[in-house]
């Protein structure tokens, strides 16, 4: 199983949408492992978007996501990086698809609701940098084998 990690961004705080967000991933059946709340800081925020550091818009992202602490959270899932990111939709949410996260609940490139790990290589430094040893939770999730009855060759 895949992890992925997950930041419930400043606008659906303020929005008071963090259940509203969150409920796409729940409703999918992927399965919450991880789950708080905290204050992005400079350094941190610098780490997370490094890949975008020289853009002009990086001191908007800066601020937005500090605005105020957003919700990060840890799902668990087969090819969970690959299903979260399609719930979100694409970047701008203006052109997000219906049905995503960022289709049916945002209007901006910026204030877009929430981030997904792009990758699983990605997932795999993103998980560590938000979450301590201990804040990532094991445990059985009884409708598993509903939802990952094997898939047969059709
Ligand atoms: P994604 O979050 O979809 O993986 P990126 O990694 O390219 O997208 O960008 C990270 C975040 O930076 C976006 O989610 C968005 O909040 C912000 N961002 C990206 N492009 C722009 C832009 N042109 N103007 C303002 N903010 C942007």
């Amino acid at each position: 199983m895949e992890r992925t990690l997950i930041l419930i961004k400043p606008d659906a705080v303020q929005r008071g949408i963090v259940g509203q967000v969150m409920s796409y991933f729940e409703n999918k059946g992927l399965k919450l492992v991880g789950n708080k709340m905290m204050q992005l800081d400079d350094a941190l925020l610098k780490e997370h978007y490094a890949h975008l550091a020289d853009k002009p818009f990086f001191p908007g992202i800066a601020s937005f996501m500090s605005s105020s602490p957003v919700v990060v959270q840890c799902w668990e899932g087969c090819e969970a990086v690959e299903v979260v990111r399609k719930l979100c939709g694409v970047t701008n949410a203006r052109e997000a698809a219906p049905g995503t996260v960022r289709g049916d609940l945002a209007m901006s490139i910026q204030s877009n609701l929430v981030h997904a790990s792009d990758s699983l290589e990605t997932a795999q430094a993103e998980v560590p940098r938000f979450f301590k040893e201990g804040e990532i939770f094991d445990y059985n999730k009884q409708n598993y084998e509903y939802l990952y009855a094997p898939d047969e060759k059709a």
